[in-house]
């Protein structure tokens, strides 16, 4: 049965596939019965999946964070203590041998008994524990499937494959890079949650917040994704597939044009150069920036380099990392941001859960909450600028204290290196993320004391208008035209320019072509953007008069009615 289904586009393209669908726990696995005389070594694989988790646990003891080490140890104690009751640990055995099933099967099933017990407990904080259950029980299940070898889904390489989830983490989906999946479905999410950003990063078609796709998609499903409108056709007809075939290789057509900008300068119709940069998320992206006619790097989102991994990227190895996107850019800017973990990016063994993780111990908080690994950063950082133009960007600054604890962050691993006779680059620039309304309120405070700005419009949006940026429910009131969220972007981009202190956009709306003009109106000169979005952004430059848009711009800064405003930003781009 053909039907259609509409959610949130957040990364454009046309793509044409089948489906494979992924569980959203690891929780759900395949129940087999085992012939008899297996059963003794199905029971021994139980037991050295337990054992590996055990020892899982005691690496991540030995790399726990220093600041946070009570917590970590209680945390893990726990953790270790519910592995080790018989509950968990004996019970599946016995199951295993009675039902004759493979042990992934025993341990869901003890696993979804244990976790109803603990929904009758009144205390909530008791209920809350069976949170906890859930989590050492997917640990020993990866374990398990990791003995067998059933990682990540990889795609297979004689069809394409869209990969259709209920939700993917960021650090799920950088996962998939290497699979070249067609494109990727999701029940939930927003436009500028991190799982958009990264699959808008990967440059491959995804559409989000489809609510219920999981359940009506079956595996092997024929499916049409269109990224730009954010719809997916499941089993369509021979007419509809046709059509879409032919809008797919238009698209395809449409970008290797563009690609034909690559080395043309982004100036406007008056002669105005517009710096337009790439994010990335690790120095292997760098080829495609450069590829895309990148003049420098915007944002690289460092704390990639913390994700998917159960131990810690120590100084060296953030160094060679940062060292070479450095160094690839061949002297153009690389503006690296300090770790932005917390809320939906959590390094693995100490997910935190907060009440609201998005206003809780996030990006510069967390940095200045573990100064250790601070620090380690710092060092790696400034050891990197010796070899290409590096920028620190310091992520979610809401207060000047904050800032200033931070440069005496880097006055201090800068000092650390002098001891020690490590070159860096002494006029190394530090810059400040303006993602939070205060930021941008008090801008003059930052404006002082910083050598560059970078407004997160993904955050600022988020934390302007109190709406979760991961959240579907409320993903139709995420609005960047709204007058509070243009009233900020003018406010800064206005005060930065008088100051004379550069400012770039680095969120999303710094790479959709409807804001271009909008933002080179409000006097935007420096935009970063996923690479793919480049050729794009160029074209929209190379035809926009800065003196013609003026007036418009005014016009709808001062509108209040959202029917006008959108009008008047259609004018605007046409
Ligand atoms: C932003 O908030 O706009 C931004 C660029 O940072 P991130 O999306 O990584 O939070
Ligand atoms: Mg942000």
């Amino acid at each position: 049965m053909s039907f259609t289904m509409h959610g949130i586009a957040v990364s454009s393209g046309i793509a044409i596939g089948h489906a494979h669908l992924v569980s959203h726990s690891s929780l759900e696995v395949a129940h087999y019965v085992l012939p008899k005389q297996f059963i003794d070594e199905e029971i021994s694989r139980f037991d050295a999946a337990l054992q590996a988790t055990r020892n899982e646990f005691l690496s991540l003891r030995s790399n726990r964070p220093t600041r946070a080490a009570a917590e970590f140890d209680a945390f893990l104690e726990l953790h270790q203590m519910i592995l080790d009751d018989p509950l968990l640990s004996v019970a599946p055995r016995k199951t295993i041998a009675s039902e004759r099933c493979n042990a992934e099967w025993a341990l869901k099933v003890q696993t979804e008994m244990l976790v109803a017990q603990f929904d009758e407990f009144e205390d909530a904080y008791l209920r809350e524990r069976q949170t906890d259950v859930k989590q050492v029980a997917e640990r020993l299940l990866k374990q398990l499937l990791g003995q067998h070898g059933h990682q990540l889904p990889t795609a297979r390489h004689d069809v394409e494959m869209i990969l259709v989830a209920h939700d993917l983490s960021p650090a799920d989906l950088i996962q998939f890079k290497p699979h070249q999946y067609a494109a990727f479905v999701t029940d939930a999410g927003g436009a500028t949650s991190h799982t958009a950003i990264v699959a808008r990063s990967l440059d491959t078609p995804c559409v989000v917040g489809l609510r219920n796709a999981r359940v009506l998609v079956r595996e092997d499903d024929l499916l049409i994704l269109d990224g730009e409108q954010g719809v997916l056709i499941i089993n369509p007809d021979k007419a509809i597939l046709a059509e879409y075939k032919l809008r797919q290789s238009a698209w395809e057509l449409e970008r290797k044009k563009l690609k034909r900008l690559r080395t043309a300068r982004a100036n406007t119709l008056d002669g105005t150069l517009i710096e337009l940069h790439a994010n990335i998320e690790k120095p292997e992206d760098i080829a495609e920036a450069k590829e895309n006619g990148a003049t420098g790097i915007g944002l690289f989102r460092s704390e990639f380099l913390y994700l998917n991994r159960d131990d810690l990227p120590d100084e060296e190895e953030q160094f060679e990392a940062y060292r070479a996107a450095a160094a690839g850019m061949d002297c153009q800017p690389v503006t690296i941001r300090t770790f932005d973990l917390g809320a939906d990016k959590q390094l693995k063994g100490v997910e935190r859960v907060a009440n609201n993780p998005a206003l809780g111990l996030r990006a510069i908080r967390m940095c200045l909450a573990e100064p250790q690994l601070f620090r380690t950063q710092l060092r790696a950082l400034l050891r990197a600028s010796h070899y290409g133009k590096v920028k620190i960007l310091i992520p979610m600054l809401s207060s000047v204290s904050e800032l200033n604890q931070t440069l005496q962050f880097v006055a201090a691993a800068r000092q650390s290196l002098d001891a020690e006779n490590i070159p860096y680059d002494r006029e190394v620039k530090i810059g400040g993320m303006i993602e939070i309304p205060a930021a941008a309120l008090a801008l003059n405070v930052f404006v002082k004391k910083l050598d560059f700005l970078s407004i997160g419009t993904n955050d600022l949006i988020q934390y302007t208008l109190a709406i979760d940026r991961t959240d579907a429910d409320v993903a139709h009131l995420y609005d960047p035209l709204h007058p509070a969220v243009l009233y900020l972007l003018s406010y800064v981009i206005g005060t930065a320019n008088k100051s004379g202190l550069p400012v770039s956009v680095c969120g999303e709306m710094a790479g959709e072509l409807v804001y271009t003009r909008l933002l080179l109106g409000l006097g935007l000169r420096q935009f970063s953007m996923f690479s793919a979005q480049v050729p794009g952004v160029k074209q929209r430059v190379l035809t926009t008069s800065l003196p013609e848009i003026a007036a418009l711009t005014q016009k709808i800064l001062r509108a209040d009615d959202p029917m006008k405003i959108r009008e008047l930003l259609d004018r605007l781009n046409s």
